[in-house]
């Protein structure tokens, strides 16, 4: 079925509020959709409000990022449940990222200042609150975008490359969850977490991609994400790269019953809404393990 469950709504660093995404993935005829915000909930506690904008299935979704092996690794998390009541210990961790995506933003400035950018909190506020929804998740596109309505970046991608990415003038480091203690906190939830474009982070080396999968294996993960438009987002990678690392995660799938899914990682101005296919099947294993009920 056409399904795309990673995509991101103004509630983190996309640029469309959860109605929009809805009433286009209603448009593009999508079964099975999900709004998966960094690191809060917001985004899918609102898209379930919307029920009647959206006629197919609704995962409620998020991702976040962590360090394994010192690589950067992201992942998303499907809950059958998510109101602020329901899962009280995922929304405390959550608040923790929050301040810390608050705090090393206020550095990230205070750098920029150093170095003679005219930026100021205000402005990144602005971007943050711009579209009503937001859930205050403070997180770098919104300074990128600020470097560039304000001429020191042509376009998002050169914001990165010159200013933001790690180790670049104005990056600072920040909190991030240990990826052992986010897999058993879902999986107490009755949650299922999935590893999102694994080839990213993983210094376009096989051996590298091997190694993250086994630690990540190693502590239960339930899925892949396989179905990625990696060339049409930022840092375009090796073709031969791709193919090698796709087949041996297809196998590593394969031999481990793993769910796989497919996301385009829509942000409103990067990504792509509406990627692609999952088998019907597929879709129900993975309703079934969060236990949603299937049509
Ligand atoms: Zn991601
Ligand atoms: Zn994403």
């Amino acid at each position: 079925m056409k399904a795309d469950i990673h995509s991101h709504s103004s509630n983190s660093d996309g640029t469309w509020n959860v109605k929009k995404l809805l009433e286009e993935a209603e448009r593009l005829e999508l079964e099975c959709y999900a709004v998966t915000d960094h690191d809060n909930l917001e985004g899918s506690i609102q898209a379930l409000n919307f029920s009647s904008v959206f006629s197919g299935i609704l995962i409620p979704g998020m991702e976040v990022s962590t360090k394994v092996d010192g690589r950067t690794v992201h992942l998303l998390a499907f809950f059958p449940k998510i109101g602020h009541d329901e899962i009280p210990d995922v929304h405390e961790v959550l608040d923790k990222v929050k301040n810390s995506r608050y705090h090393r933003m206020e550095k990230m400035v205070e750098k920029g200042i150093e170095n003679g950018f005219k930026i100021t909190m205000e402005e990144i506020h602005m971007e943050v609150t711009k579209d009503g929804s937001s859930a205050d998740i403070i997180a770098r596109p919104h300074l990128a975008r600020v470097l560039v309505q304000k001429g020191y970046a042509g376009d998002m991608d050169e914001a990165f490359d010159k200013y933001l990415s790690e180790g670049k003038l104005l990056y600072v480091e920040r909190f991030t969850l240990n990826y052992m203690e986010w897999i058993k906190l879902v999986h107490k939830n009755s949650g299922i977490v999935v590893w999102a474009h694994p080839l990213f982070y993983q210094e376009e080396d096989v051996e590298l991609l091997r190694k993250s999968f086994d630690l990540l294996y190693r502590e239960g993960i339930d899925g892949i994400e396989i179905v990625y438009p990696y060339n049409k987002r930022r840092g375009k990678l090796d073709l031969n790269y791709i193919e090698e690392g796709q087949s041996f995660l297809q196998q590593k799938i394969e031999e481990n019953k793993l769910l796989w899914t497919s996301g385009g990682d829509f942000h409103g101005d990067n990504g792509i809404l509406g990627f692609a296919e999952i088998d019907d099947e597929m879709v129900e294993r993975l309703l079934r393990k969060i236990g949603i009920h299937y049509r």
